[in-house]
């Protein structure tokens, strides 16, 4: 048995003929940037998400910088994010000029601790702090209760990213709806995958669609007059007709995860491998959408040759905390100054994990892992 990480090409062997159809339709069509594509998807998503406006955009990546942007903020100000992250989160900030400020996060969610965001906002004097960007760590929605709460408190702005969490809900309510912005990736590896890059912005504040809309186009308001300073940055009418199809999936995809999930824990607590294991938790209220399905263990890096030799694929998600990356050494932080942050990158390994991965082939990793623990 061979278990790849993720494999792609059965989800499009099961809706190829629908994928097909809607490829056809934008070539035949010939309009293939802004146009009636990426106008439905827009507002398909964003209704999906339970809000009015979606702005399509070429990454995630872009989706964060420019809801900053459009928010208003930029150099000399701060923004306060977790070092548990893709580095595309703190890029984005420093991309629009403004500094990341990290706090660190719970062991057991991986996601940014509420209480040690408040400690940064206390101590900000000079209110250099503008805004918070809790990620939803893995698909497991972040504390939005006590984040909201803590943005009121403090008057800073929440900017959610999303990238791993399209259809996880906190209280009933949908990721990415708790802010003034929601970035979504579509990365053809997310939950929600596109042929390519591609991103988007939920908001329910119509003039900072309006701003994001602009600025997405060079910041243009009528073809060839710009008000504002924009950039290049679209969902190309291919992606947002794939999506489309897609879209109308993403429940049972994630359902199918959530099983999977759920599968990968009984098993590994039948063996009574949950001492030697710490498994994801669900919380009470919330739903995972496990993009990623990660688990901690000491000797992880032991474990993963282990499997690799067993043909199971494992990944690490991420094995540098930010402020520990070489890039960001200018930043100023060291080692020790984020402890669960630290820990998590030494001791996670994600498992494989998509709504297509069979029962036989959770079976076999579960078994492989038993089988490196009784050595
Ligand atoms: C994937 C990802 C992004 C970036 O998305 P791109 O579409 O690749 O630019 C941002 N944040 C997180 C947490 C991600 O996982």
């Amino acid at each position: 048995m061979k278990v790849p990480f993720v494999e792609l090409q059965t989800q499009y062997h099961d809706i190829g003929r629908d994928i097909d159809r809607a490829i056809k339709g934008v070539l035949e069509s010939g309009v293939f940037v802004v146009g009636d594509r990426l106008k439905s998807f827009e507002v398909e998503f964003a209704a999906y998400c339970g809000l009015p406006y979606g702005i399509g955009v070429a990454s995630g990546t872009d989706a964060l910088e420019l809801s900053l942007r459009a928010l208003g903020i930029g150099k000399g100000d701060e923004v306060i994010t977790t070092p548990f992250t893709f580095i595309a989160t703190t890029n984005s900030v420093i991309a629009c000029g403004a500094r990341p400020v990290f706090a660190d996060i719970e062991i057991c969610s991986y996601n940014i601790d509420p209480g040690e965001i408040e400690k940064i906002l206390k101590k900000d004097r000079q209110g250099r702090v503008k805004a918070v960007i809790p990620v939803h760590m893995y698909g497991r929605p972040c504390d939005m209760q006590a984040i909201s709460g803590l943005a009121q408190k403090y008057s800073v702005k929440i900017i959610e990213d999303c990238a791993q969490s399209v259809g996880a809900e906190y209280g009933g309510r949908r990721t990415g709806t708790f802010g003034m912005c929601g970035c979504f990736s579509f990365f053809p590896s997310k939950n929600l995958g596109a042929y390519g890059d591609g991103g988007m912005v939920v908001t329910a504040d119509q003039r900072i669609c309006g701003r994001i809309k602009m600025m997405r186009y060079h910041g243009v308001r009528d073809k060839y007059y710009h008000v504002i300073e924009g950039v290049n940055s679209r969902l190309d009418e291919l992606q947002a007709a794939v999506l489309s199809v897609k879209l109308r999936y993403i429940d049972d995809w994630n359902e199918a995860r959530r099983r999977r999930a759920r599968l990968y824990s009984k098993h590994f607590c039948d063996a009574g491998l949950d001492g030697e294991i710490a498994l994801p938790e669900e919380r009470k209220g919330c739903k995972h959408v496990y993009h990623i399905y990660a688990v901690r263990v000491k000797g992880r890096d032991k474990l993963m040759s282990f499997l690799k030799d067993k043909r199971v694929a494992t990944g690490i998600h991420y094995p540098v905390p930010l402020h520990l990356e070489k890039v960001y050494r200018r930043l100023g932080y060291r080692r020790g100054d984020f402890p669960a942050a630290e820990k998590a990158a030494r001791e996670v390994v994600s498992l494989p994990m998509y709504p297509e991965l069979a029962e036989a082939q959770i079976g076999y990793v579960v078994n492989e892992v038993k089988r490196f623990f009784r050595l």
